[in-house]
């Protein structure tokens, strides 16, 4: 049996026809650049967030440069962020001409310890961007306590964690902006590179609408240089099919998650993914703790069982922020989880059988 990390052809079988339908009144228009599929799109988001605006844009990335831009947040600020990521978090600080300051992570939800964020707050530190991995919200009571207490503003980067909650809480709801990513591999996946600004605040929307049209308003007259992001009107079309599907795709995720948590746990050296009782999880990745680790990947490889690294080099350690001068033992529990995480395959349409071949490949493993 093979079982794949991802598998799009089964995702898109059945809503292939639909697609194609909605992608036929795009081509009906020609309407290419903020066709009505953008502004219907944005405002099924704001409805199924619960969050007043919803600004569409080209990318994951891209959203959480504009967040990043629209706060004013530029040379020599300072933003606290998690170094167990994926590269946009910081590389989106980091492009506004900011400093990423690391913080280390949870070792049991792999998000930002609120603990240890205080210690790294300076004169300079405007912002807070917690990333809610793999599908789980941070601990955002602590993390909006510590923002308010010190003046500072929250970006809620949730590239993998659309509908998750906390406290009953929608996340992308609790910090000033909130965005998305509609990569593909995302739980709400477009036909290319998508994206998505949240926020309930009047103004910032304006911005943000601003700063994705070339900071432009009114057309040809620039008060500020934004970017040409925008979100395309075909992937707006596909994703308003996709959306009637997401509720019941994390539901999906979830219970596949249940069925290997109660046959995972209780193996000895291997640790199934911690959701803290106040998170609500989409399970954008099912991730677990080995230290054998390459070893298992080895096996289940062999298996023809899909499995992946999330992250191998936390981001304190890229050349490309060697001029920071992060070094190995700055953030110990990143650095051991690197070499120690795997996730495996929790898409919703895993069957049965190759959920319990899974598990039976990993328990061989052990055994
Ligand atoms: C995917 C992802 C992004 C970037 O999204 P793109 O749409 O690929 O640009 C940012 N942050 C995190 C945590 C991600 O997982």
């Amino acid at each position: 049996m093979k079982v794949p990390m991802l598998d799009l052809h089964a995702q898109y079988e059945a809503l292939m026809p639909e697609i194609r339908r909605q992608l036929d009144k795009v081509f009906a228009d020609h309407h290419y650049i903020m066709g009505a599929q953008v502004k219907e799109f944005e405002t099924k988001m704001q409805d199924y967030l619960g969050i007043k605006h919803a600004i569409g844009c080209a990318s994951g990335t891209d959203a959480l440069v504009l967040a990043v831009k629209a706060l004013g947040i530029g040379e020599g600020d300072e933003v606290i962020t998690t170094p167990f990521t994926f590269f946009a978090t910081a590389s989106s600080i980091w492009r506004n001409h900011a400093r990423p300051v690391f913080v280390d992570i949870d070792p049991k939800t792999f998000n930002l310890n609120p603990s240890k964020i205080e210690a790294a707050i300076t004169p300079k530190t405007k912002a807070i961007m917690p990333v809610h991995l793999f599908g789980q919200c941070s601990d955002m009571t602590a993390i909006m306590e510590i923002a308010k207490k010190h003046n500072l503003k929250v970006i809620e980067d949730n590239a993998q964690g659309i509908g998750s909650t906390w406290n009953g809480q929608m996340s992308c709801s609790f910090g000033d902006i909130g965005t998305l990513s509609f990569f593909p591999s995302k739980n709400l996946g477009a036909m290319g590179d998508a994206g998505m600004c949240l926020t309930n605040d009047d103004e910032l929307a304006k911005t943000l609408r601003q700063l994705r049209v070339h900071g432009e308003g009114p057309k040809y007259y620039h008060k500020c240089v934004g970017l040409n992001s925008r979100l395309d009107t075909m992937q707006a079309a596909v994703l308003l099919v996709k959306l009637e599907q997401l509720a019941s795709w994390s539901k999906a995720r979830r219970a596949n998650a249940a069925f290997y948590d109660s046959h995972l746990s209780g193996i000895a050296g291997l640790i199934t993914p911690y959701i803290d009782p106040k998170a609500q999880t989409i399970y954008n990745q099912y991730t677990l703790i080995s230290s054998q680790r390459d070893e298992l990947m080895q096996h289940l490889q062999k298996r023809e069982i899909g499995c992946a690294v999330y992250y191998p080099l936390p981001l304190h350690l890229q050349q490309c922020f060697s001029e920071m001068g992060g070094k190995g033992g700055d953030m110990p529990v990143s650095e051991e989880l690197a070499n120690k995480v795997v996730s495996i395959p929790i898409y919703p349409e895993l069957t049965q059988a190759m959920k319990q071949y899974v598990v039976d490949s990993i328990k061989e493993f052990y055994s």
